[in-house]
């Protein structure tokens, strides 16, 4: 079997299906983008589409979620995962607080939920490595040791989300809205790398791995 054919994910089974990269639920219906697809087996496909859904509401809940991911959060979220998961939606509003800041117009309140890493973590090694496996598909990160961070130091986050943003406004990339990505794939060494993923330009994550030392 080739390497090629087996799950971008677990990369253990043969792939028998296609996944979308990131999940195509987070995009709005009929957005006319061509969105990546990667190889994946049928018990790996079925077991993200669970976190998913939980995952869409947590960004496009967030403040600083863009136009699609309130108009996500509206239509999708609001209308579809919560009625549907009562249970989900009261786990997330629990985690959800509030912030006041000052604007030119006055006060403003901001909320924000919390998500738990063990729900994120996965999460992002999995967008990481199916973005690898198209970039790069003679980089196998199925053994590699990855470590997820957040790019929210309270103090420079303003700063860090702007210069993101404004790429992302450069780039006019067609679904940069939803989703948008820069990495660092140094197929030099193939050993390690970093990409930094945006979430509806509300939460910005960076995933660093490393492959298991080749030398024994
Ligand atoms: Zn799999």
């Amino acid at each position: 079997m080739s390497k090629l054919s087996l799950c971008y994910a677990c990369g253990e089974n043969e792939a028998d299906t296609m996944d979308h990269v990131p999940p195509k639920c987070f995009f709005p219906k009929n957005s006319g983008l061509k969105l990546m697809t990667v190889p994946c087996c049928t018990r790996c496909n079925f077991e993200f589409s669970k976190t998913d859904g939980e995952l869409r509401a947590w960004f496009s809940l967030h403040y600083r979620a863009s136009e699609v991911g309130k108009a996500i959060r509206e239509e999708k979220v609001k209308s579809g995962t919560f009625l549907r998961n009562r249970k989900l939606a009261r786990k997330i509003e629990a985690t959800i607080h509030y912030e006041i800041k000052p604007n030119t117009g006055g006060m403003i309140i901001l909320k924000q939920g919390i998500v738990e890493w063990e729900v994120m973590n996965p999460f992002l090694e999995r967008c990481t490595k199916g973005i690898t496996r198209l970039a790069c598909p003679q980089l196998n990160l199925s053994k590699a040791e990855f470590n997820v961070f957040e790019i929210a130091p309270h103090t420079t986050y303003d700063a860090e989300i702007e210069v993101l943003r404004n790429r992302c406004r450069k780039s006019r990339k067609a679904g940069c809205d939803v989703f948008s990505f820069q990495g660092n794939l140094d197929t030099e060494t193939l050993s390690n790398g970093v990409l930094v993923m945006m979430f509806y330009r509300a939460a910005i994550f960076g995933v660093r791995w490393r492959l298991p030392d080749q030398s024994n």
